[in-house]
């Protein structure tokens, strides 16, 4: 691909820059009358996902992609993946380039390598490569939307040592669970208001030990840092002579959550189920600093922007709550398009440590 826009823009004359990692910038002056605008960046990003379906012999190194039209008028790839993303955006960048009939300011092509990897290519611009302060990314999904900034995310990681203890003598055991909700992405469904099975769960577990003296032998919600928890599972202990007590607590609970998420989460199901006592629990100190840090942890929109209508500018996501022998591990993952906001919603994390 740099080969090609390397001969693409010898072809028409066009300067080029190429730095280190083989990120290109391809200039294009202004059209007559328009010199004193802002230069304009046009990004996209040359490679792509390469997936074959089964059976098909292709080699991405060496084989190029076979493009045909559907019927519909669609551009497909016969038995591999067409390359999109982000194609349609360098082509829309190259087509500007070739152009003589669109009125433009001084306008910058650039061209990064390796986003689909981990955007090694846009990590390894270095200052000045660009002149451009404007910059739009061509890598939307969205035919007419041109992206003009995003948000940074950051992941949050705590980890606490297991302590336990025996369980109390006279205990019932009980199984938890959160179940139904629909999940969701936590950069692009955040503003939904959907329900998170980590903090339904250590709501109940919040309250049944505070009323009840609950105690949690295992726990566990959510698996990936960008997905909204859909599920969580509890294994617990309460007093042999407040068992019916929490039934009776976990009934109305059910109904008080599916009450308030009736619209959003019309799946959501909290149930609880007899199990013999387990052989331990949690250190009382350690389940008081969990429960009530799960419980005081922040999810969801934490700030909308004041320039953009309708756009979440911070938003946290209590993704992920783990328990091995020795470990608990919650996972909480931060995004925000203001870089400070970013760090400050750690801030408002409780603190975990005694
Ligand atoms: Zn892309």
């Amino acid at each position: 691909m740099i080969d090609y826009l390397t001969a693409f823009s010898a072809q028409y004359k066009l300067d080029m820059r190429k730095d280190a990692v083989g990120n290109i910038v391809i200039s294009k002056p202004a059209t007559p009358g328009m010199e004193n605008h802002k230069t304009v960046a046009l990004q996209s990003h040359v490679d792509m996902v390469c997936e074959k379906n089964r059976g098909v012999e292709h080699d991405f190194d060496k084989d190029p992609i076979q493009p045909y039209i559907d019927d519909k008028g669609w551009v497909r790839a016969k038995g591999t993946t067409l390359g999109a993303d982000n194609g349609i955006g360098v082509a829309a960048a190259m087509a500007i380039l070739v152009s003589d009939d669109i009125v433009h300011g001084p306008i910058e092509c650039l061209f990064t390598i390796d986003e689909e990897t981990g955007l090694t290519g846009a990590l390894a611009l270095q200052p000045g490569f660009l002149t451009a302060k404007v910059l739009l990314n061509l890598d939307s999904e969205d035919e007419g939307e041109f992206t003009i900034g995003c948000a940074g995310g950051k992941d949050t990681t705590i980890t606490l040592p297991v302590q336990t203890e025996a369980t109390p003598a006279g205990m019932q055991g009980f199984e938890v669970e959160v179940t139904g909700l629909r999940g969701g992405h936590s950069g692009v469904d955040i503003h939904l208001g959907l329900g998170n099975a980590n903090k339904i769960m250590s709501r109940l577990l919040w309250n049944g030990a505070h009323l009840l003296g609950l105690r949690v032998h295992q726990l566990s919600g959510g698996n990936l840092r960008n997905a909204i928890a859909r599920e969580a599972f509890a294994s617990v202990a309460v007093p042999a002579d407040k068992k019916s007590e929490f039934e009776q607590f976990a009934a109305s609970f059910n109904e008080i959550v599916r009450e308030e998420l009736k619209t959003r989460e019309p799946g959501l199901k909290v149930t609880v189920k007899e199990v013999a006592a387990p052989a331990t629990v949690l250190d009382s100190g350690l389940q008081f600093r969990l429960l009530n840090s799960l419980n005081a942890c922040p999810h969801g929109v934490m700030a909308m922007s004041a320039d953009v209508p309708g756009l979440v500018e911070t938003s946290t996501n209590l993704s992920s709550v783990k328990m091995s022998d020795d470990l608990i591990t919650v996972g909480t993952s931060q995004r925000s398009s203001w870089k400070v906001r970013k760090s400050m919603s750690t801030r408002w994390l409780p603190v975990l440590s005694a």
